[in-house]
């Protein structure tokens, strides 16, 4: 508990002493039996009147400080002196409860994101020195020691050792690294002193970037959310101008004393408090977040939960998202030059680019790749790479790119993704090379189909073999090859309008060569942030740990959220309208009123705690 939160707690202590002692004691005193009772009275509802008067001055009349300002001095009115004390009481009961628990789920989701470093040791001048992340710049040179987290996304320099990458992957598995490897910041250095060049500032690290989107997540709402919103901003005056009439009609209607209607519609409002739902649905949302994160699942808003839990098509991107995009060289076909020259152009060409293949081809180059010799870089998406290598104008591509660039190409016999080299003009032979399928790809598929998801489908860029044979491996239903950026977008929209309206279409790719589809979909997912940054911004949901197997995760907790959300709904308003009815008839008393209000809100929000749970 925080230190108000005890301090509420002691009030209402101290209110409960009070209220039985002026039970007790009310005859015995020499003074009026009112003021007995605005001793704890005042002493447990002085905030709330407070609020009620500012809240008034303010010209926001209706909230729930009012109904319970309201129904309190209302009864105080009628002598209805121990009841008042009792609604307050409970109110502030009710509150501490709410308080306690949106503690709860804000700590938990803080634990999970407990990753920001609070400080980097930085090599300056020949001595390490330790610093606000924020004041380092790229390629300065960090030192990490054990124990530690990575503050800036770095590469090693020097040293080995293993990170634990569970506070953004919830995968417990260490990784090892060493020289020339890359590491993401908010990851937790466990054995070696590593020493590592900074590749970008602390404000466009992942660990940045992560923090920013959950915190930002609770701006996108989900329908129910906003439902309960503007639910709240009519009810209360509904309820207020109901409790009047109540007040009012009967008595004139029927020449009855004022009492016993006028106390029919405090109890009316007491019973009418919509804490229950106000509190409980945004928590619930909240809870399901945190626990989707909890599992390296990063859900951009509530919103996108409620499209998740409605997922009817994934639409899956090949290199990357179900394969592993580490591609093996299985073939060198020069067609002038030797081997090796092959290759060394392929990686130069390809020393700018992200892309798993050019990554790959500079993996089997075995010397340091001299970027100093490469220039005009232009990367042409879903074709391949085009560059000036030492003065020449080298591509490196598929078959689309050696059309447009008019050379006298021709495939390779072998199965695989071929990847050509040319120069302007001469066709100097290709590369095969050939990927893995994920090996939790197959058990991905398998596990949407289980939750209910209609239709899988794969888009790639790749060679019509590569993809078919991937697709038949995995169980895909449909699967399109050749595609550029654009055709994927097409193809996209096409299955959106085949879809079920209620539905909703999902598209998973690794962030390279996609963002366009990602923001098209209705909801994007993006693998492997832990790589790209690209992915983190144009997606809405991010699978930190590369495994396609987290989305049906992702669905079932989107589904167990929503279904919590409307558990509250029905029971709140089931519980409610129940207690309003018998409010307006005359069977139900305050004290009965008043626990049906905080009774509600406590099973309420206990309900939306279990959001939180990981799924
Ligand atoms: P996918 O749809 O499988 O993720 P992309 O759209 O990223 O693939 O790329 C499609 C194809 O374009 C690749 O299979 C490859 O032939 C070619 N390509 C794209 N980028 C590169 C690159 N940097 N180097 C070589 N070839 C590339
Ligand atoms: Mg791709």
């Amino acid at each position: 508990m925080t230190k108000k939160q005890k301090k509420t707690l002691y009030r209402i202590i101290a209110a409960a002493v009070l209220l039985v002692a002026a039970v007790l004691t009310k005859d015995k005193l020499p003074i009026p039996e009112l003021v007995v009772f605005l001793v704890p009275y005042f002493t447990i509802g002085w905030d709330i009147l407070w609020k009620a008067l500012r809240n008034i001055k303010n010209g926001q009349v209706f909230d729930e400080n009012f109904l319970m300002a309201l129904a309190t001095v209302g009864a105080l009115a009628i002598g209805e002196y121990p009841e008042a004390v009792f609604v307050m009481l409970f109110y502030q009961v009710g509150e501490l409860f709410q308080a306690v628990a949106v503690g709860k789920s804000r700590q938990s989701i803080a634990a999970l994101m407990d990753i920001r470093p609070d400080s980097a040791n930085v090599e300056r001048n020949g001595t390490v020195e330790t610093v606000d992340p924020d004041e380092v710049a790229v390629g300065e040179t960090i030192v990490i020691r054990p124990g530690e987290r990575v503050p800036i996304d770095a590469v090693v320099l020097e040293g080995t050792s293993t990170l634990n990458t569970a506070a953004l992957t919830g995968e417990s598995l260490p990784r090892d690294v060493g020289p020339g490897d890359d590491v993401v910041s908010g990851c937790v250095n466990l054995s070696g002193l590593l020493r590592a060049r900074t590749t970008k500032e602390f404000g466009d690290s992942t660990v940045a970037k992560i923090l920013d989107l959950v915190e930002n997540s609770s701006s996108k709402k989900a329908k129910t959310e906003q439902f309960i919103t503007r639910f709240a901003k009519y009810y209360t005056p509904a309820v207020v101008i109901g409790a009047v009439l109540l007040a009012l009609l009967p008595p004139l209607i029927t020449g009855e004393g004022w009492t016993r209607w006028f106390r029919q519609a405090l109890i009316f409002l007491v019973i009418s408090c919509p804490c229950a739902l106000v509190i409980s649905v945004p928590l619930t949302f909240f809870g399901g977040i945190g626990g989707a994160s909890k599992a390296g699942i990063l859900v951009k808003g509530s919103n996108y939960l409620e499209a998740l839990a409605r997922t009817e098509v994934v639409v899956f991107d090949k290199t990357g998202t179900l394969t592993q995009g580490v591609f093996n060289v299985t073939a060198i076909h020069p067609q002038e030059c030797p081997q090796a020259q092959l290759i060394e152009l392929a990686a130069l060409a390809e020393s700018y680019s992200n892309h798993p293949i050019a990554r790959s081809l500079r993996d089997a180059y075995d010397k340091e790749v001299d970027e100093s010799r490469v220039t005009h870089v232009v990367e042409l998406a879903g074709r391949g790479m085009k560059a000036d290598v030492d003065g020449r104008t080298v591509y490196v591509g598929n078959d689309k790119l050696m059309e447009e660039v008019g050379v006298d190409w021709h495939p390779c016999h072998q199965v695989g993704t071929t990847v050509h080299v040319a120069t302007q003009g001469n066709y100097l032979g290709h590369i095969v090379i050939s990927d893995q399928v994920k090996p939790d790809a197959g058990e991905a598929i398998s596990a949407l189909k289980a939750a209910g998801v209609k239709k899988t489908v794969m888009l790639t860029g790749d060679a019509k073999e590569v993809g078919a044979a991937v697709g038949e491996q995995l169980g895909l239903d449909e699967v399109h090859a050749q595609l550029l950026p654009a055709d994927k977008v097409a193809r996209v929209e096409e299955l959106l309008e085949k879809k079920s309206p209620k539905g909703t279409l999902a598209f998973v790719g690794d962030g390279i060569n996609d963002a366009p589809v990602l923001s098209r979909s209705d909801v994007g997912v993006a693998m492997g942030a832990l790589g790209s940054d690209a992915a983190i911004e144009a997606a809405d949901v991010v699978l930190m740990d590369d495994k396609p197997s987290k989305l049906a995760q992702a669905i079932r907790i989107a589904r167990r959220t929503l279904r919590i959300a409307n558990q509250n709904i029905v029971f709140a308003l089931g519980v409610k309208g129940i207690f309003l009815a018998m409010g307006v008839l005359g069977v139900a008393n305050m004290w009965e009123a008043t626990f049906a209000d905080v009774g509600v809100s406590v099973i309420a929000i206990l309900n939306a705690t279990r959001a939180l749970k990981e799924g």
